[in-house]
């Protein structure tokens, strides 16, 4: 089937076609912004393609919780005991833990470098989001909110840290008995998985389409007035994102996983861009599992259990923005942060990206986390916000691609590389 498959034309293929979709959001937004003088309606084609996009991303939350906990239950119950779900548990602890805090020290790195806070002034006239400052989460709240106590409302509001810890303990316990009904369970278990499988392979086949429309809409948005003032900043946490992609991470993924990072990268391509489209790690996930079982080989026991976690605690690119936004606004507001502050930085980054959920705009909600604990004016948010969903874009797909990386490596360690 794989050899078929290369012999495909690329454009073809799903990356190939995603890549298209890329390119062409892109330039029909261009185009829209362009013809806006001469009377083009560009506002509402913008909004009218974006319809599109949603239901695009509809469908994706759709099968979010029924594939995190069919897949989670059956990848734990695959792995056998609790001892080896506690060594992949370790393992990917320590991974997420790793990456998660190379990805800061390089943001910091740039950031005190460069000092991209000296060019932008204070009093900015946007305003902070609503509920921006009640939604800070301190870390007992945040280890109370993982334990349910209902899963159900857990299950109907969309809230994927309480179920990922049912999931986790149901699978164990679900290994741990024998037994005509357990079986039973178990085989319904199996079975939704696999419909909901190939739910999600079909929903997939769309996402070039919801790529386009979403890319499209965002550029015809997202004006290029306020930016250029915003430039250096956006620069550093732009730079800072790409070296940790495209440096670091690939570097990880050929010592310790042993995989050539190009044919990876190419592999999951899709759930790539699709992080880059939707700014959501969460709406990503069928994608990601999906592009790791198909397209690279990972196995089923290993990627249900890294990636569905990992969408939700493994974000490099949020932790590294936050460290990079929260130095931006004390260069602003012309404080210096000595070496134990950005050790706070550091350590309230880390939890803040841990915190942060995966859906659009998480990160610039956690930011009042890591300002408070080093006590910034949280105002200095509305600031930065004008460049912030691009910035979503390219932190979320650094947050999966650092899962997807994560997956890789695990399975090399799990000594179950294809
Ligand atoms: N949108 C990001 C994600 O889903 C989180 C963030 O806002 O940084 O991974």
């Amino acid at each position: 089937m794989a050899r078929s498959k290369s012999r495909q034309r690329w454009y073809l293929q799903l990356h190939g076609q995603v890549g298209i979709a890329l390119v062409m959001g892109f330039v029909i937004g261009v185009g829209a912004r362009l013809l806006g003088p001469a009377g083009f309606p560009t506002e509402a084609f913008g909004e009218t393609i974006g319809v599109v996009g949603d239901i695009f991303l509809r469908l994706l939350k759709m099968i979010i919780i029924p594939l995190i906990f069919t897949s989670l239950v059956c990848g734990v119950a695959s792995l056998g005991d609790a001892r080896s779900v506690g060594r992949v548990g370790l393992r990917t602890v320590l991974y997420y833990t790793l990456t998660t805090t190379l990805a800061i020290l390089v943001g910091l790195t740039l950031v005190n470098v460069f000092t991209p806070g000296r060019y932008l002034d204070i009093g900015s006239s946007a305003s902070l989001p609503e509920g921006i400052s009640s939604s800070s989460q301190s870390l007992s709240q945040f280890l109370l909110h993982m334990v349910p106590d209902n899963i159900i409302a857990a299950m109907a509001t969309g809230d994927v840290l309480p179920v990922i810890f049912f999931a986790i303990l149901f699978g164990l316990f679900l290994v741990r008995l024998n037994g005509p009904n357990v079986e039973a369970v178990h085989r319904v278990i199996e079975g939704v998985l696999e419909v909901v499988q190939s739910l999600t392979l079909a929903i997939v086949k769309l996402a070039p389409i919801g790529i386009f429309a979403l890319l499209a809409r965002e550029v015809v948005r997202s004006g290029p007035e306020l930016i250029m003032r915003l430039m250096p900043y956006f620069a550093t946490v732009g730079g800072a994102l790409l070296i940790h992609a495209f440096v670091t991470l690939p570097l990880l993924l050929l010592l310790l996983a042993r995989r050539n990072p190009l044919d990876y990268f190419r592999a999951v391509l899709p759930a790539l861009a699709t992080a880059f489209s939707t700014a959501s790690s969460s709406a990503t996930l069928p994608l990601s599992m999906e592009c790791a079982e198909k397209e690279a080989g990972i196995p089923r026991g290993v990627s249900s259990f890294v990636l569905p976690l990992g969408a939700t605690v493994n974000m490099d690119g949020t932790a590294l923005y936050e460290a990079v936004a929260a130095l931006t606004i004390a260069q602003m507001y012309g404080v210096q942060l000595a070496f134990g502050q950005q050790a706070m930085v550091l350590l309230t980054a880390l939890l803040a990206s841990v915190g942060a959920a995966g859906i659009p705009m998480a990160g610039l909600v956690m930011m009042v986390v890591v300002l408070e604990a080093v006590g910034l004016p949280i105002e200095g948010i509305a600031t930065i916000i004008a460049v912030d969903r691009v910035l979503d874009m390219m932190r979320t797909s650094t947050n999966v691609w650092s899962d997807l990386v994560g997956t890789a490596v695990i399975a090399r360690f799990e000594g179950k590389t294809p």
